[in-house]
């Protein structure tokens, strides 16, 4: 029996990274087992800022579909069921689309101009004019939530406030309506490696950054982005004694080789292990635990009717769903009947 609900979101930036993989999707398999989740690319919201720079925006839409495909593939690789969840595209649900609507009609200006995220996107990004989608953008998340009335939200301990919006537009539209025609959304805090970029431990890893392995890449190219990874700079030689804790390979030997994670460490610290063979044992534990996700890949990436196929049902099943709560919206809203397409 579920759980409950849960729904989440990702924005389209191509094939996942190995921070996407342990960081949000291998939680989301699990939960596929406990709760009936709804898992959407969120295309939209990749619309709300600018682009450039190669990033996907209103001004450079060109990868868009095609980044949106790539991310789809790999989510299902990466052990997505779509027998278990709903996948689908965020823009496949119009309903949400009404829904934001009908949401940015009783949100407060005052809420969205205080939205800490707005500003760091609009100083992270460098953009001189937000447009009204970025100021809203936290009025179309709480629709992607609420239109399937969700539950909850898995989110890590950084984001937990994220969620905050949609609780307080949740409690907001039934009170001001009378009636509790959405759920109190909670989030469901998950405890997720850390998952550094390969160039220094101190930052995450992320597309925007250049700093990622990415399931698209082959073997070769992982073991050549090992090679590459950042390092204790004092170490030169074998013997040396190094620093593991400021080493990126450590670090991932932390997540694919966890047993042996302490020997590594007495043995770097000895001097007893040489960086170019640990480079190589990691690169070897990588790639043996991606192979399945990049087999599944290379056989969906050969059947994309099979894909579509996947996102043509998430879609239906998100869309008896949200139809329903749309037309509960607006029976309280008070809207003239109309009948469904
Ligand atoms: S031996 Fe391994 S853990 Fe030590 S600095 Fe070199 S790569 Fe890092």
């Amino acid at each position: 029996m579920s759980k409950g609900r849960v729904t989440s979101g990702m924005r389209p930036t191509g094939s996942l990274h190995l921070g996407n993989l342990l960081g949000a999707l291998d939680n989301w398999v699990r939960l596929q087992n406990e709760y009936e989740c709804y898992y959407f690319i969120v295309d939209w919201h990749a619309l709300t800022t600018p682009g450039g720079g190669g990033a996907i925006g209103y001004e450079n839409v060109s990868g868009l579909t095609a980044s949106v495909m790539e991310m789809a593939v790999d989510w299902v690789a990466g052990g997505l069921d779509p027998e278990k969840c709903a996948i689908f595209v965020q823009s496949h649900v119009p309903e949400v689309a009404e829904l934001h609507l009908i949401f940015s009609m009783i949100t407060p200006l005052g809420w969205l101009e205080r939205n800490p995220t707005y500003r760091e996107m609009v100083t992270s990004y460098k953009i001189e004019n937000p447009s009204y989608g970025l100021l809203g953008y936290p009025t179309l998340q709480s629709a992607d939530i609420l239109a399937y009335k969700g539950e909850f939200v898995p989110v890590g301990k950084d984001q937990e406030a994220h969620v905050n919006m949609t609780r307080d537009l949740a409690q907001r539209f039934n009170s001001l309506y009378g009636r509790a025609v959405f759920p109190i959304t909670n989030v469901l805090l998950t405890e997720v490696p850390k998952v550094p970029g390969i160039d220094s431990v101190e930052r995450k890893m992320s597309k925007s950054a250049g700093n990622y392995i990415a399931l698209a890449h082959t073997e070769e190219q992982t073991s050549e982005l090992v090679r590459t990874m950042f390092t204790d700079p004092t170490k030169i030689r074998k013997n040396d004694k190094g620093h593991p804790e400021g080493c990126v390979v450590f670090a991932f030997h932390g997540i694919y080789n966890k047993p042996e994670q302490p020997t590594v460490r007495f043995e770097c610290g000895e001097g007893r292990r040489g960086c170019v063979d640990c480079k190589k044992e990691l690169a070897a534990r990588m790639n043996t635990a991606l192979r399945p996700i990049r087999e599944r890949r290379a056989a969906l990436k050969e059947h994309p009717d099979r894909l579509m196929e996947i996102l043509r049902e998430g879609a239906q099943r998100a869309r008896s769903v949200a139809r329903e709560t749309l037309r509960e919206v607006r029976e309280v809203v008070n809207l003239p009947p109309r009948e469904e397409r």
